[in-house]
C-alpha cells in the first residue's frame, strides 16, 4: 500500500508519555498492548492528553482487541473531561509496520490516528488512513 506523510494533522506529545507506553510494551512483551488516545484537536495539531492503557482481550502476540467496555466507559469519562478520542495504540514484538489485520482496522476507523509501538527496537510511529490510503503522520515530542 501506499504510504507518504500525512500533510494535515501532526499528533503532539510528552516524553513522559512515549516513555510510558515503551515501557509498558516492553513489560508485556511480547503480548501486543493497546489502548486509547484522548486529547485535544487544534487545527492541525493533535495534543494527546491521556492515554487509556486497555485490557487486549485476544492477549495474543499477533493481534489486539481493545475491551469494548473498557474502551466505552474510557471514551464516555473522557468527554466529561472535555477530551476527544483521537486514536488508538498498540504494540507490536516486531517493527511499527501496520499488519494486514490492522489495515483492515483503521479503514474502518477512517482519519483516526494509529500509533503503534515496537517493543523490539522502541520505535514509535502513527498513522492514519486518508482517502483510502495510508499516511504516516509526524509525531512531535515535547520536552516538557
Ligand atoms: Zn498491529
Amino acid at each position: 500500500m501506499y504510504e507518504s506523510w500525512d500533510t494535515d494533522f501532526i499528533v503532539k506529545m510528552s516524553l513522559d508519555q512515549v516513555n510510558l507506553l515503551i515501557e509498558e510494551a516492553r513489560r508485556k512483551f511480547p503480548i501486543e498492548i493497546c489502548g486509547g488516545l484522548f486529547g485535544i484537536i487544534n487545527g492541525k495539531e493533535v495534543l494527546v492528553k491521556k492515554i487509556s492503557f486497555l485490557r487486549n482481550v485476544l492477549a495474543s502476540r499477533e493481534l489486539f482487541e481493545v475491551d469494548p467496555e473498557e474502551f466505552l466507559a474510557e471514551f464516555i469519562k473522557s468527554e466529561r473531561e472535555g477530551l476527544q478520542h483521537i486514536g488508538f495504540f498498540h504494540s507490536h514484538p516486531g517493527t511499527t509496520e501496520p499488519s494486514k489485520i490492522d489495515l483492515k482496522f483503521m479503514e474502518l476507523w477512517p482519519g483516526t490516528i494509529w500509533l503503534i509501538i515496537s517493543s523490539l527496537n522502541r520505535n514509535i510511529a502513527a498513522y492514519r488512513i486518508v482517502n483510502g490510503k495510508l499516511r504516516l503522520v509526524y509525531i512531535r515530542i515535547l520536552h516538557v
